[in-house]
């Protein structure tokens, strides 16, 4: 399989799905037997103010009062300590202070010249309630990486595409110098050079070929076998939502989802995890777990998904007892994946130490 390049890969799926399927499915159960993951998590959106326009996304706004603020976020966290979550994961547009003045002027006011800078002090307030944060910033320099890797457990940047076609006129990313992939591959591999465990993942249905998802998946592939950093692939649909230029796009299609999961299995190293978001897709989990997803990434007990707050996420017992009927567990785990523990400081080992001692969460060595 490691011997099979792009066009080896399209040729499988496009002749012989049901073996592309069949040998995902054995990866899986290979290295995650029954067992699917997830994360206890309070997701906290830091602010809506983006310097992006990307014609899928809903989470954007100009409002300057999309901001949450120290005491606040202070609030959230006790939340979240009281519902035993243990991930704190953190969501914001990219640079909002790049666009807008009022992002800059409450940045001024908070003390900080970077929204960067101010999540990772939210951060430091996250590890002093003992919680484990997981931010997604978009884009971030190296020295960025650097002060990040001391305040969060893991961090997250989705490629979504390697493709730059897609930043050309009337395609998703022409109002998105964000994500130029050039820019979001050089942040995934300074996270690897810097040893922080990491989450990425492609966003299917957004225009790209069949080739092009290959080619994004095949460039985390080899990122992941480089630096050994990427602890799991999120295999992201397509959501159409209201008020967005994309709103009326056809949503990717049933087999466009589990064929991309399958290829993701088959293309990543084994010990990458394929996440899909339960929410995304309610009346597939075990489909998706079929073609070789073992994750479900953050679930909330106490939050909605931002980014797509129209599909709410499945009571925990729920998920627990849908898994159950078709013979998988469904198992807790924390932000950074057991394997990777060892790239963490003290402090944040300390944290993780805690939770395994006092909580069932998943702690097999893969
Ligand atoms: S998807 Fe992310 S980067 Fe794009 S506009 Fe929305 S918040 Fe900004």
């Amino acid at each position: 399989m490691n011997k099979m390049n792009s066009e080896d890969f399209l040729h499988l799926l496009n002749n012989d799905p049901t073996e592309l399927v069949r040998k995902a499915g054995i990866k899986r159960e290979r290295k995650h037997g029954k067992q699917i993951t997830f994360s206890r998590n309070i997701f906290v959106p830091v602010t809506h103010q983006c310097r992006n326009r990307c014609g899928y996304c809903s989470f954007v706004s100009d409002d300057s009062n999309s901001w949450i603020f120290p005491d606040a976020f202070d609030q959230l966290l006790l939340i979240a300590k009281n519902n035993n979550c243990k991930e704190v994961l953190l969501t914001l547009g990219e640079k909002p202070e790049e666009k807008y003045q009022t992002a800059k002027d409450i940045l001024r006011k908070l003390e900080f010249q970077t929204t960067i800078e101010y999540v990772n002090y939210l951060c430091e307030q996250a590890l002093e309630f003992h919680l484990l944060p997981h931010s997604n910033l978009g884009l971030v320099s190296y020295k960025e990486l650097q002060m990040l890797k001391q305040t969060n457990a893991s961090l997250g940047l989705m490629l979504e595409t390697s493709s730059i076609r897609l930043m050309n006129e009337g395609e998703a990313h022409h109002h998105s110098p964000g994500k130029n992939p050039c820019l979001r591959i050089e942040t995934i591999e300074n996270a690897g050079k810097l040893n922080i465990p990491f989450t990425t993942g492609i966003l299917i249905g957004i225009g790209e070929t069949w080739m092009e998802r290959i080619e994004s998946i095949k460039v985390i592939a080899d990122l992941a076998k480089k630096y050994n950093h990427i602890q799991e692939v999120i295999i992201q649909n397509f959501n159409p939502q209201k008020s967005t230029p994309m709103a009326n796009y056809p949503p990717p299609k049933e087999e466009d989802i589990l064929f991309s999961i399958a290829l993701a299995k088959l293309i990543l190293p084994d010990e990458v995890s394929i996440q899909i978001p339960p929410n995304l897709n309610r009346d597939r989990v075990i489909a998706a777990i079929n073609h070789g997803a073992n994750d479900l990434g953050g679930i909330s007990p106490v939050s909605i998904d931002y980014i797509n707050p129209n599909l709410v996420w499945q009571e925990e017992l729920d998920l627990s007892e849908e898994l159950h009927q078709a013979g998988f567990s469904l198992v807790e785990r924390l932000p950074v994946y057991p394997q990777y523990e060892k790239y963490l400081n003290t402090r944040i080992r300390e944290i993780v130490e805690e939770f395994k001692a006092n909580e069932e969460v998943s702690t097999s060595k893969d």
